[in-house]
């Protein structure tokens, strides 16, 4: 398997960390004998991998605060 960063197109070398923001769709369980928490992922995809160099650039709050900037009620999308 290969790995290239998103943004310059580096190759990411095996045992190199790297960043990846994926799209889950996911659910949540509670086991009532343990009243464990679970989470089960039902689908998942990679929408960005960058390379060390890259993502260390965007601290995690300049992603969340990105991603929230995102419209997400039908009106907000309608008038994008
Ligand atoms: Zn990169």
């Amino acid at each position: 398997m290969n790995r290239t960063c998103d943004k310059c197109r580096a190759n990411i070398p095996h045992g190199n960390p790297y960043i990846c923001v994926t799209h889950n769709i996911e659910y949540m369980n509670r086991d009532m004998t343990t009243m464990t928490d679970s989470i089960n992922i039902v689908d998942s995809d990679e929408i960005l991998v960058l390379c060390g160099q890259c993502g260390n650039r965007m601290t995690k709050a300049a992603m969340k605060q990105l991603l929230r900037a995102i419209p997400i009620t039908h009106e907000a999308i309608r008038n994008n």
